[in-house]
């Protein structure tokens, strides 16, 4: 069985007090949650502290971003080890977003480094999202399948069978992300079940089955239940709507 999995990301939004009053809101209703899913958030690096501390929190943490490197003269990074060893006395700090399409745009990130933070992570115990998605002109010039094929053959199957299971994928289409414009349930699934061929063609069925695959892109609580009913989405990579406490909620619970 694959895990479901509904991960919020912050993205650099929260202060310091919105952070607060959020966790007490979502604690304060967590009776309200009646999926099985495994719940992640992602906050801002700063808050990290803050959410890892959270007393009877059942909510898994995880990073938005890590250095493709060990150690060393990268002024402003923060390394897979830190993550690591930060947690180490609570062990709920349990994942990292790679190739995300906002650090693919803004900071020219490739997959030839995205492979190289997949295995900072990897290496430090910690389970990569690792994010993939085409661009509206991709899609447009039907290159989507290709384009989303060599994020995922760059990025991740340089890894051992053992290793790949340690990844969640996210598909995330660009023009969907933040736009209000989410990919019909059909679009989604068409790309779920093909990313589960091309794992499946790499590295058997039993391996491909066992990999959560998430969507993203402008999933709201009126869009998330068609969605994750879908064969092949096992959850969702939500943005702008886990920011707010109830609607994340009624994401979750749409399962
Ligand atoms: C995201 O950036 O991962 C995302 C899915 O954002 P949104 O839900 O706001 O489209």
């Amino acid at each position: 069985m694959r895990k479901k999995i509904v991960a919020g990301n912050w993205k650099m939004n929260l202060l310091d007090m919105e952070v607060i009053n959020y966790l007490v809101d979502f604690n304060s209703k967590k009776n309200e949650i009646k999926s099985d899913a495994e719940v992640i958030i992602l906050p801002a690096t700063i808050y990290l502290d803050t959410m890892i501390s959270m007393p009877e929190w059942d909510v898994k943490i995880g990073a938005q971003n890590c250095s493709q490197f060990n150690n060393g003269a990268y002024t402003g990074e923060m390394s897979a080890a830190m993550l690591s060893d930060f947690d180490y006395d609570k062990e709920n700090l349990h994942y990292c977003l790679v190739g995300h399409s906002e650090r693919r745009a803004y900071f020219k990130e490739t997959n030839d480094v995205f492979a190289e933070k997949v295995n900072r992570l990897i290496e430090n115990k910690l389970k990569p999202i690792y994010c993939c998605g085409e661009e509206l002109t991709d899609r447009k010039d039907e290159k989507h399948f290709s384009l989303v094929k060599s994020q995922i053959e760059e990025g991740l199957f340089h890894l051992k069978e053992e290793e790949i299971k340690q990844v969640v994928i996210a598909y995330e289409p660009v023009w969907a992300i933040g736009t209000g414009e989410t990919a019909s349930s059909e679009q989604a699934q068409e790309m779920h079940a093909y990313i589960r061929t091309i794992l499946t063609e790499k590295y058997g069925a039993e391996t491909a089955d066992s990999i959560s695959i998430l969507y993203g892109g402008s999933c709201k609580p009126d869009n998330a239940k068609e969605l994750f009913s879908q064969p092949d989405i096992d959850g969702g990579l939500i943005g702008g709507a886990s920011l707010v406490v109830d609607s994340f909620i009624q994401i979750i619970n749409s399962f």
